[in-house]
């Protein structure tokens, strides 16, 4: 804390992750005498920078950039873009550090990194977007490279975006290569990439499940959110017969007492990323709904509980209602949604409880899917891709599980433990490769 003053969602992030890493190497002189965590808890560097653009009233705005990169002992720097407000250096610090382990669990050749701004596009124009996407690029293309830091989509960062960054970035080096991920069909995007961190998430929770000798079937869902990852979550678990019946945004929650079919699912997704509306429209369209202001759907019964929207959305008071109402498993499909306080309570009360390193690894798997068909000149199809990302899912649960250790008086799997562990030792032996860098 004293080393990173002000940065809270940093401090916190580091916090989690020691806590597992401290037992584990105690006995590991090898790993603590060459303060490997200390020095992954330390950025590579980070990039920041004037973003200077003009609105289409003619006023110049004048944000702020950045690119944290923060380990590269297992591959070229790999993170989303996130542009919102509330984007600050602490935030990135904290979503790179967990970048690095979640890139790692994978088992793919990534490294960590995240950046983004504190440009807020909502309500902005298509040509402010565009703008903006432009004079972003137009630093950050000195910093990035498909050997050096391929960043993706975030909050606030989709396709749109993606477009606009990557066609400056060509237009700045005058090379097509494989710079950015996240990107279009049509021009060197991979099948899958937008579906994947929500399905993935829910392959793991169902390989969760299945461990414990469950199934999604017949469950009840409630999911935060109604984005790029909600979104996805909510249209798998409805595949694999749950029923879903919250989603939400900055505004409030929906709760659909009859649950979400695809019509309804293909009606929000128009209306959140497409028309870019509140999530309080659907309770306009849809009669039997109910939208509930200012609050977070974890009151609500449910089995399964899917948090998608952001940072430090479910607290401890959060954590009790969810086990007050016999909770099965709750799945992170957001980066550290849940607080300290809250994914603490969980792991006490030995429910199945999801981290994000682990259960939302699947859209930066089939980012790194995405850099392999660039390098390759290759595209492959939907199925091959769905089927490569279910198998990445269950070997990220599986190595959890090796690493896990149990929690709770049931003795469940500890799979926050089990994903800190695991995606901690493959970067820890590289930097012990490396002798001291
Ligand atoms: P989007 O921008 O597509 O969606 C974010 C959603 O969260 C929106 O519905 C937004 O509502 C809502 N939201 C934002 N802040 C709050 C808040 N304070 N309270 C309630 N709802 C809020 O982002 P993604 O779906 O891509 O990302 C969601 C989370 O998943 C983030 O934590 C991201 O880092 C993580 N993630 C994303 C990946 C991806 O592939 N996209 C990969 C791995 C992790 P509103 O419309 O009001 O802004």
């Amino acid at each position: 804390r004293q080393r990173n003053p002000g940065q809270d969602e940093f401090v916190q992030a580091v916090h989690d992750v020691a806590q597992d890493i401290w037992g584990w190497i105690e006995d590991k002189p090898r790993y603590h005498e060459a303060e490997i965590l200390r020095r992954i808890a330390e950025p590579d560097r980070i990039v920041s920078f004037r973003v200077c653009w003009e609105d289409d009233d003619h006023n110049i705005r004048v944000e702020r950039g950045w690119r944290v990169q923060n380990n590269n002992a297992i591959g070229p720097y790999k993170g989303g873009l996130r542009f919102d407000e509330s984007v600050n250096e602490s935030v990135l610090k904290f979503l790179a550090f967990e970048q690095t382990f979640k890139n790692s669990l994978t088992g793919l050749p990534m490294g960590g990194g995240k950046g983004g701004s504190n440009f807020n596009p909502k309500g902005k124009s298509d040509a402010e977007i565009m703008r903006f996407c432009q004079s972003f690029m137009t630093e950050l293309y000195r910093h990035i490279g498909p050997n050096t830091d391929v960043p993706a989509g975030d909050m606030g960062v989709g396709s749109r975006e993606i477009g606009y960054l990557f066609g400056q970035y060509k237009r700045l080096t005058g090379r097509w290569e494989g710079a950015l991920t996240g990107k279009a069909l049509e021009y060197g995007g991979s099948q899958m990439r937008p579906e994947a961190t929500g399905y993935g998430a829910v392959y793991f929770l169902r390989a969760a499940l299945k461990e414990a000798g469950e199934k999604i079937d017949g469950k009840t869902a409630i999911v935060s959110g109604s984005g790029n990852v909600a979104l996805h979550a909510a249209r798998k678990l409805v595949d694999c017969g749950a029923k879903v019946v919250t989603l939400s945004d900055s505004d409030g929650f929906v709760h659909d007492p009859d649950g979400f079919d695809n019509d309804k699912l293909d009606w929000i997704y128009d209306l959140k990323l497409e028309r870019r509306g509140r999530i309080s429209e659907y309770a306009d369209e849809y009669s039997r709904a109910e939208f509930h202001e200012g609050k977070a759907p974890w009151a609500v019964e449910s089995d399964l509980a899917l948090p998608c929207a952001t940072q430090n959305e479910l607290d401890e008071d959060d954590a009790k209602a969810l086990l007050d109402n016999d909770v099965l498993a709750v799945c992170e499909g957001a980066n550290m949604p849940s607080t300290t306080e809250a994914a603490d309570a969980f792991r006490e009360a030995g429910i199945i409880f999801a981290p994000a390193k682990a259960a939302n690894a699947g859209g930066v798997a089939v980012s790194g899917l995405e850099m392999s068909q660039n390098a390759e000149r290759v595209s492959w199809d939907s199925d091959t891709l769905d089927d490569k990302l279910v198998a990445l899912m269950e070997d990220i649960h599986d190595k959890c599980v090796e690493h896990a250790g149990e929690t709770g008086e049931d003795g469940a799997v500890d799979y926050a433990r089990g994903a800190n562990i695991a995606g901690f030792r493959k970067v820890a032996d590289a930097m012990l490769a490396y002798g001291v860098i």
